[in-house]
């Protein structure tokens, strides 16, 4: 009786929408039927999804996972056996060529005036010290624009400390005022003189685990170790050089770079029905740091992405567009896996009707914003009402768009939507060793499964557009 209703409405609302309707209306049609799936779909997944469990399946048979160790090859392997066993079709591996990078040993201490050791991880991507490490003087500055009000002579010869603190916040902005002098004070500091830098993690916790994350060397300039002090420990070489007497640090890393390495972006699809050809894309990224078993960063996001395909390919008819998963390869050290899919699936820039990444934790999704405009403006008002009931807020202001691996998509025009998770203590463990599966929440990650099921199921089944149509 039930689906007769449902069959007879959905008559009704093909008969009462008529094409040039449609042209209109940017956000439809969605349906009553797949509106009414999109919040069944979210409504079940806030009770709890199968996402917890990939969680924990992807740090316990795989773990750290950094590019091309053998940990990201397990996880490729982990990709495509899960996809299967998910019920995705069309599973497959694309192949991407990564850097690989092996940290070694790695020690620190201070050694004048009050010696003491300190813990320490190299920046991935960091070239190692000499053998038997190296010794400097320490020079402490609080920015990249300190640094550069320095005369070269007041570093040459010395270890540069950058001593940035980073902002506890809801979203990614502490993290990304913070951040600048990882990727690029060693090369800051080489070109005036220094022999290393450590910088004060990029982190919001107290304890005594260093947080790494990818140095980037500038091309021409002289590539000197980097590495990352834990957060008490950046305390206390402040306190040192609060002192005012000469400080100098003993850094020892063992890390080096191998040949570029094989790894793979792995796909799979909920095939669609009626606009087949057009794409509704869906990622995350699979490698991630050595320390930790990337539990945050980034199976969590690949958990949402994943039980988000399992539960609409579960449904009895598919939705009207294609929904792709990609798992990119090496999002951590230079973004590999993204700029290898853009390139391989260039000319599906033009029928990929929208992508969003997960990668920022499991915290529950707080707020989502999507592309700016006309063209979108009718689809994302459906989408901030179907997730206004998981407290989520629309950002009308805001297109930067969330999920590195998505930047080379964005650059062929790919729209993208992102879903903001409440990264407060995100940093706490990110790119640490303390990143582990005990720190998902199943409730929140729950919330985050239910967020893009609604997003996904209505966005897939419906003609809701992003972008304006291109001129032909
Ligand atoms: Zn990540
Ligand atoms: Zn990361």
């Amino acid at each position: 009786m039930r689906s007769t209703w449902r069959f007879a409405g959905t008559l009704v609302v093909l008969l009462l929408v008529a094409p040039s309707a449609r042209a209109r209306d940017g956000a439809g049609p969605l349906s009553p039927v797949a509106l009414a799936t999109a919040e069944r779909l979210r409504d079940q997944a806030i009770g709890g999804s199968g996402a917890i469990d990939l969680v924990r399946s992807l740090t316990t048979e795989v773990g750290p996972r950094l590019a091309g160790s053998p940990g990201d090859a397990a996880a490729v392997a982990w990709g495509l056996r899960t996809m299967t066993a998910l019920g995705l079709a069309n599973v497959h591996s694309e192949p991407v060529k990564v850097p690989h990078w092996v940290r070694g040993e790695e020690r620190a201490a201070i050694v004048q005036p009050y010696p003491q050791p300190v813990a320490v991880l190299a920046l991935g991507g960091s070239v190692g010290t000499p053998a038997g490490g190296v010794e400097a003087e320490v020079v402490r500055v609080e920015s990249l624009a300190a640094l550069d009000r320095l005369d070269a002579a007041q570093v040459r010869g010395r270890i540069v400390f950058f001593d940035v603190k980073t902002r506890r916040a809801r979203d990614v902005e502490g993290y990304a005022e913070a951040v600048p002098v990882r990727g690029g004070g060693a090369s800051a500091a080489a070109l005036k003189g220094a022999v290393a830098v450590v910088i004060r993690s990029i982190g919001t916790d107290h304890n005594r685990l260093p947080h790494t994350g990818g140095v980037r060397y500038a091309d021409g300039v002289a590539r000197i170790p980097a590495a990352a002090l834990s957060i008490p420990d950046a305390d206390l070489l402040a306190a040192e050089v609060a002192t005012g007497k000469p400080v100098r640090l003993h850094l020892e890393l063992g890390a080096r770079e191998l040949p570029e390495a094989d790894s793979a972006n792995v796909v799979g699809e909920v095939p669609g029905g009626a606009a087949a050809a057009e794409i509704v894309l869906l990622g995350c990224h699979l490698d991630s740091w050595d320390p930790g078993t990337g539990a945050l960063d980034d199976a969590a996001g690949c958990a949402i992405v994943l039980e988000t395909a399992r539960q609409l390919r579960a449904l009895p008819q598919p939705p009207r567009r294609t929904v792709r998963v990609v798992l990119f390869a090496n999002e951590e050290h230079g973004l590999s896996g993204g700029r290898a899919y853009a390139a391989a699936h260039r000319d599906e820039a033009g029928r990929t009707v929208v992508a969003a990444e997960a990668d920022l934790g499991a915290g529950r999704i707080w707020q989502v914003y999507g592309p700016r405009g006309d063209a979108a403006a009718p689809a994302m008002a459906a989408i901030a009402r179907l997730l206004a009931p998981l407290g989520i807020e629309h950002a009308a202001d805001r297109d930067d768009g969330e999920g590195a691996d998505l930047i080379p998509l964005r650059d062929l025009g790919v729209p993208t939507v992102s879903l903001v998770h409440d990264a407060s203590d995100y940093f706490d463990y990110h790119h640490t060793a303390n990143d582990t599966a005990d720190k998902v929440d199943p409730k929140s990650l729950g919330q985050c499964v239910a967020a893009y099921l609604g997003l996904t199921a209505a966005v897939a089944d419906s003609g809701m557009m992003f972008r304006a149509p291109a001129r032909r």
